[in-house]
């Protein structure tokens, strides 16, 4: 198993193939756990966010010389429920082991009743210039049914400091959310032509194993939007939010112009990256890492000297090749098919040019120029496309 302990093992995995240039940091905490969450992390375990901050550090300082980078995604969790003390050890060990160059875009994810005037200020004086806001709805009735811990009336406020302060402010929302009408999530995306917002993601409601929504739909104790609604408020999406001049860049997130994420775009465009803390995915060279995903077990084998590296692949030119396609293609402008002809192996690209055809006439996917793009119907189907380009032969 490669081991974090020997710099020069990461250093010589991130020197074999392209250079990471994005890094992502797990804050696995959070003052409470939402009912559809099935994340790494640990609700109302404040006692160990001490532990963390130094393990994290710890595990930064593993890289034995800096790694200047151009994206950091500072993420959970809620990375914002840190004290002011605790964070800015956190953000100085960041600024310390991962140099932020190039494109330049720090992003923290935070919980709407953290964003105060002295938090921004804080977050601002170490570069962080994107703040990522929990929001997800303005509705105080789809609020308590998602157990979220926020009112309406904090999230406009949040926004409205946020945008007072911050260069970039993302907003996530949620829709089909139990109970949910096409009416109140209407609301909730004319909402955002209001508030100064650059940045929109939107997920539909997912009932995961392990998330207590899980057990609940299994005992009829909750009820899933009707399948064809939960389309339709995925439609709804993108024509209210492009009518707002918000456009659809990748299947799930929307920008004003110059506000795309950057540092989503590094997974997308399959860059390799930097990961630090519980559950966090290095790829690096070939090599796809993955920590130990539970918390305890992560600070215990830091504190022991010990890799947090839980599984590692090495993947194959043929599995680079085809997850390049893939997440590529989540990308609203596709990608170019010229490029990939000349940059895959032969035998990879037959295998994806035969799906992409049955595609094409199927009207899911369109060959525009040199680009192949998913079409509008395509959309809504594409995670069920994915796993065909994956594995065909
Ligand atoms: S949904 Fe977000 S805020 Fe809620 S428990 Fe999960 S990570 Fe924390």
């Amino acid at each position: 198993m490669l081991s974090k302990l020997d710099p020069q093992v990461a250093l010589q995995l991130s020197n074999s193939g392209p250079r990471p240039k994005a890094a992502y940091l797990h804050v696995p905490f959070c003052y409470h756990r939402c009912g559809y969450c099935n994340f790494t992390l640990l609700a109302g375990r404040d006692d160990l966010h001490e532990r963390f901050v130094d393990a994290i550090g710890t595990e930064l300082s593993w890289l034995g010389t800096p790694q200047p980078v151009e994206t950091i995604f500072l993420g959970g969790g809620t990375p914002s429920i840190l004290s002011p003390k605790l964070m800015e050890r956190l953000l100085d060990s960041i600024g310390t082991w991962l140099p932020i160059q190039g494109a330049r875009e720090w992003t923290i994810e935070a919980n709407p009743r953290d964003i105060t005037s002295s938090n921004l200020k804080l977050w601002s004086s170490f570069g962080i210039n994107r703040i990522s806001i929990g929001g997800q709805s303005f509705q105080a009735r789809k609020l308590r049914v998602l157990e979220r811990d926020h009112s309406p009336e904090e999230l406009s406020r949040s926004i409205e400091l946020a945008v007072s302060c911050m260069p970039q402010v993302s907003l996530d929302l949620i829709f089909a959310a139990p109970g949910e009408t096409l009416d109140e999530w209407q609301a909730d995306l004319k909402r955002c032509g209001s508030l100064g917002i650059g940045h929109v993601s939107t997920y539909g409601l997912t009932f995961e194993k392990g998330a207590r929504f899980y057990g609940q739909l299994q005992r009829h104790q909750i009820t899933k939007v009707d399948e064809q609604i939960e389309l339709d408020m995925y439609n709804m999406a993108i024509d209210t939010l492009c009518a707002l001049g918000i456009e659809h860049y990748e299947i799930s997130n929307f920008a004003i112009e110059g506000q795309a994420c950057l540092h989503n775009q590094s997974y997308w465009n399959s860059d390799r990256w930097w990961g630090f803390g519980p559950s966090a995915a290095s790829y690096l060279g070939s090599t796809r890492s993955v920590n130990h995903r539970g918390t305890l077990q992560y600070l215990r084998r830091i504190q022991e000297n010990l890799s947090p590296i839980d599984e590692q692949d090495e993947l194959t030119a043929d599995q680079q090749d085809r997850e390049r396609f893939v997440f590529g293609m989540r990308q609203r402008k596709g990608v170019a098919w010229d490029q990939f002809k000349a940059d895959f192996c032969e035998n990879t690209f037959q295998a994806i040019q035969k799906c992409l055809d049955k595609h094409i006439a199927q009207g899911w996917i369109e060959h525009a120029e040199d680009r192949v793009r998913l079409t509008r119907a395509g959309l809504v189907l594409s995670d069920g496309l994915w796993h065909e380009y994956l594995t065909c032969d």
